[in-house]
C-alpha cells in the first residue's frame, strides 16, 4: 500500500466524516444521488436537498416512475439542472435495462446519462466496495499538491497523468475508506485557499508543503473572459397575487423549469407588453440581476407588471401560480432569488 493511501486510511478511521446522510446505511443508489448532487455543490448545501430527495425517491423505481417536472421540483435552487434531468433519464434506463438494480461495471455506469468516470468510480468504491479510483475536484487538488504537478490542471495530459496516479495509489483493501478520506482531506484540510497543512495527514511527504508552494497549486491555463448574454424578463402578476410563468420546453440550461416570460431583446418584450390589456400597472422596472454559469454570464433586466383584467392569451406552456403552488414546481435559482425579493 502506498504511504499516501495508508496515511489517508489511518487518518479517516480517526478523524474522517462518517455520519453524512449518504454514509448511513449506504448503498450504490444513495452514493449515486449524493455524488451527482455534490458535483459543483458544497456538502452543507447538499444535505437538505439529499434528505428531501431520498424521502420522495428512496430507490430507483420511485425515481424512474416519477416525471421530469417532479424530479426538477426537488432540484429547485440547487442549480446545474441537467444533473436532475440526467438522474431521471438514468433511473429509467436502469429500471428497463438493469432490472432496477444499479450496475457495478465501469462501462455500464459510464454509459448512463450524467455519470462520468469519477462518479462511476465513487459508486463502485463507496457503494460496491470495489477497488476503483475517483478524481473529483477535491481529490485532484490533493494529488496535484502532494505530487507537485505543475502543469495546468485543466489540460488533458494533466488529467491523464492524475488518473494514472489515482489508480496507482489505490489500496488493495478498504478502498472505500481511502476514497472517502481523499475527498474529506480535499474538502476539509487541503482547501483551495489556505490549506491547513499542519493538520494534514499527508504533510510529511507532500511536495507542495515541503517547498511551501501549496497556495500556488493547482495551476490553471490563463482564463478567457466569460461572454455576457442578455435576458429580459416580463414579470406578470394578477390581482390575486398569482404570477405568470412559462415552462422552458426548448433546449438550454433551464429546460423543463418554470421561469418568468423571457426575451433575448428588449424590443421583443416591449411588443409582448403592448399586447397586454391596457390598464395594467408597472410595479417596478429596470431591476437588474446577474447569474453566472460555467461558460457565460447572464445579465437579466426585469419589468414587473400587475394586470387588472384576466390575461387569457396563454399558450400551452404558460400558467398562473399562487405562492403555495410555486413551492411545488422546478424553478431556476435566479427566479427563486427574485421571488424571495418580492415576497
Ligand atoms: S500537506 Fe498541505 S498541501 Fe499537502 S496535501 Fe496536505 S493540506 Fe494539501
Amino acid at each position: 500500500m502506498s504511504i499516501l493511501s495508508s496515511n489517508l486510511i489511518r487518518w479517516h478511521k480517526k478523524s474522517g466524516r462518517k455520519d453524512l446522510p449518504w454514509q448511513i446505511d449506504t448503498n450504490p443508489y444513495k452514493v449515486w444521488i449524493s455524488e451527482v448532487m455534490l458535483q459543483q455543490t458544497q456538502v452543507q448545501t447538499v444535505i437538505p436537498y439529499f434528505l428531501k430527495f431520498m424521502s420522495k425517491f428512496p430507490n430507483i423505481d420511485s425515481l424512474a416512475n416519477s416525471n421530469e417536472n417532479e424530479v426538477l421540483s426537488y432540484w429547485s435552487g440547487l442549480g446545474y439542472y441537467s444533473r436532475g434531468r440526467n438522474l431521471f433519464k438514468a433511473a429509467k434506463i436502469i429500471q428497463k435495462e438493469f432490472s432496477s438494480t444499479m450496475p457495478s461495471c465501469l462501462e455500464e455506469l459510464e454509459s448512463l446519462p450524467g455519470i462520468g468516470k469519477s462518479t462511476a468510480g465513487a459508486i463502485r468504491s463507496l457503494g460496491f466496495k470495489l477497488k476503483a479510483p475517483i478524481l473529483d475536484g477535491n481529490a485532484k487538488r490533493v494529488l496535484v499538491r502532494y505530487f507537485k504537478i505543475e502543469d495546468p490542471i485543466d489540460l488533458n495530459k494533466t488529467s491523464i497523468e492524475l488518473w494514472k496516479i489515482a489508480e496507482n495509489n489505490l489500496p488493495n483493501k478498504e478502498c472505500d475508506i481511502y476514497t472517502q478520506a481523499i475527498m474529506d482531506v480535499g474538502s476539509l484540510i487541503c482547501k483551495r485557499r489556505n490549506p491547513n497543512c499542519p493538520e494534514c495527514p499527508l504533510k510529511r511527504k507532500c511536495l507542495a508543503n515541503k517547498e511551501n508552494i501549496q497556495n500556488t497549486l493547482p495551476n490553471k491555463s490563463p482564463k478567457k473572459a466569460k461572454p455576457i448574454k442578455k435576458l429580459y424578463w416580463l414579470i406578470l402578476q394578477n390581482k390575486n397575487g398569482e404570477l405568470l410563468l412559462e415552462n422552458r420546453k426548448s433546449k438550454g440550461v433551464w429546460k423543463g423549469l418554470w421561469t418568468f416570460i423571457g426575451f433575448e431583446e428588449s424590443n421583443s418584450r416591449l411588443r409582448y407588453q403592448e399586447k397586454l390589456p391596457k390598464d395594467y400597472k408597472i410595479l417596478e422596472e429596470g431591476i437588474k440581476t446577474q447569474h453566472v454559469f460555467t461558460h457565460y454570464k447572464l445579465d437579466i433586466d426585469t419589468i414587473s407588471i400587475e394586470l387588472n383584467k384576466d390575461f387569457q392569451n396563454l399558450d400551452n406552456n404558460k400558467a398562473w401560480f399562487n405562492s403555495d403552488e410555486l413551492t411545488g414546481i422546478g424553478l431556476p435559482a435566479p427566479v427563486s432569488k427574485f421571488l424571495e425579493r418580492i415576497k
